[in-house]
């Protein structure tokens, strides 16, 4: 029987197979998740809400499932069957608050499933609890939620990164199994480079975001949050794939994901290092990081291109434009009529939602708010919002031009390891300035991983980021596997 730890340490692909095998229960496997949460989650903070109860029962079911499986001779079970999920609450779960990190969802209850929520259940996981986000996704380091500040696994005196925070710091914690993330400009990534994870932000269109609370449409995307890239691409074969509810979904087929890890040789793999990935500010403990990680696929079989993405710099204002834009327009169904509370003020029902929304939404989304509706006025929307779509497809350019030479991208996820908490947080251009290395992608459409490549002198997680054309996911995962096996950094974990 393993032990505690081992149990919270194990990943998604191997908890299921253990189950599935009954050489540990569903239940004992919730129940160590459930111990790990509550000696460490009142420090770390990475949920809002957990569902343990109920966990608990589904984790019972799971295992009498699997007990009747086994007795019908059917030793095919659920891939995920009795393995417990985190998942970033800014994603719709039934019947379970869901927040978005803001005031003015408090009391949200939806009353059906995304569909990734819907895909994962019926691959037989359930939830274990909701982690806390940056309010509507907006933001860098998990401050900007409504409900507290998550800390960082590695120091508790700096941030987790965001948006996605609470899912990074659950898996660094072993406070869960696998999580769900949302990206709409490095959500996934850029927290998994801070916490030592491994974060997939799939190809626009890959991924159904029906169910998903909306922040800038042309670039949300859901991505894995796990301990290792295998579980990200076992993750991602089950959200993947058409969804009818959701227009933006491709319909074209899924190839099975877990077989791009094959094994270690990169031999014939070209991979490019863009020259304007190495950013002014960036951290030399950063960019000897890469380097080393470039070396090291070089001696893996791969071969290396310098490349140039010249409209990189342009990649944070047009960003900057184009996803408050899109959030303002979102945001506006938040009007203390269908969801969440109404402010209760005297006056015409114009000044009840500016009391509402004046109420419920945090400083960052206002400004969001304001920043998009200035963008899209009469006056100022060509100068702004036209002229950044234009840029938006110079930016894909850059990346078609360079896949036409190389297979795979790699450069780092963040400028610099983790910063203290409050560091950024009263001056708004640095905190934007923390996405700088994971705003093209989206804007372009492509996707891209991050996973461990080292720490800094002081111990703080270092990640490296692999791109790679649309849809051609399996390249970046065989690359970031192949790091993966050869390498360490994956291995270690934080003194909680
Ligand atoms: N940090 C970026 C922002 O604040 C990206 C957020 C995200 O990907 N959701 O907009």
């Amino acid at each position: 029987m393993a032990i505690a730890t081992e149990l919270v340490q194990l990943t998604a692909h191997r908890a299921s197979e253990l189950v599935r095998t009954r050489e540990i229960s569903s239940v004992e496997l919730t129940r160590a998740i459930l111990e790990q949460i509550d000696a460490h989650d009142k420090t770390i903070h990475a949920y809002l809400h957990v569902t343990a109860e109920r966990a608990l029962e589904h984790a019972k079911r799971a295992d009498e499932e699997v007990a009747r499986a086994r007795a019908m001779g059917d030793p095919k079970a659920s891939p995920l069957r009795g393995v417990p999920m985190s998942i970033k609450d800014v994603i719709s779960t039934k019947d379970v608050v869901t927040t978005a990190g803001s005031r003015i969802l408090e009391n949200f209850v939806p009353v059906y499933n995304a569909t990734v929520i819907e895909r994962l259940e019926n691959a037989g996981a359930f939830l274990i609890g909701k982690t806390n986000p940056d309010e509507f996704a907006m933001g860098s380091s998990t401050e900007n939620s409504a409900y507290g500040v998550t800390k960082n696994p590695w120091d508790l005196a700096r941030v987790p990164g965001g948006s996605s925070g609470g899912s990074a710091a659950a898996m660094a914690a072993d406070e869960g199994i696998f999580a769900l993330g949302t990206d709409t400009g490095g959500s996934v990534r850029q927290p998994a480079s801070l916490t030592s994870t491994v974060g997939l932000r799939p190809s626009y269109g890959r991924v159904s975001r029906w169910g998903v609370i909306a922040f800038a449409s042309s670039l949300d995307q859901v991505g894995p949050m796990t301990k290792d890239v295998r579980d990200a691409a076992f993750i991602l074969n089950l959200i993947a794939g058409h969804d009818e509810h959701d227009s933006t979904s491709v319909n074209t087929p899924v190839p099975n994901y877990l077989n791009a890890l094959q094994d270690e040789n990169l031999r014939g793999m070209r991979v490019g290092v863009p020259r304007e990935y190495f950013v002014e500010g960036m951290a030399g403990e950063v960019e000897s990081t890469i380097r080393d990680a470039i070396t090291h696929l070089e001696t893996l079989g791969a071969e290396i291109h310098e490349v140039s993405l010249p409209h990189t710099e342009y990649a944070l204002p047009t960003y900057y434009i184009l996803a408050p834009a899109e959030a303002s327009a979102n945001l506006a169904r938040y009007d203390g009529v269908k969801y969440g509370p109404r402010a209760d003020v005297p006056g015409d029902v114009w000044d009840v939602m500016r009391a509402t929304r004046g109420r419920g939404f945090g400083s960052e989304v206002k400004r969001r708010i304001m920043l998009g509706t200035y963008a899209l006025s009469t006056g100022y929307y060509d100068a702004y919002y036209v002229k950044a779509q234009k840029v938006r497809t110079l930016i894909k350019r850059d990346f078609d031009n360079a896949f036409d030479r190389v297979d795979v991208l790699v450069s780092a996820a963040s400028p610099t390891p983790a910063f203290r908490l409050g560091e950024k947080s009263d001056d708004p251009l640095q905190m934007y300035l923390a996405d700088v290395l994971t705003l093209a992608q989206p804007l372009a459409g492509i996707p891209a991983i991050c996973i461990p490549a080292g720490f800094s002198d002081g111990g703080l997680p270092i990640g490296l980021q692999i791109m790679a054309r649309a849809f051609e996911e399996e390249k970046m995962l065989r690359v970031a596997y192949a790091y993966e096996q050869t390498t360490e950094w994956h291995k270690r974990k934080p003194k909680l």
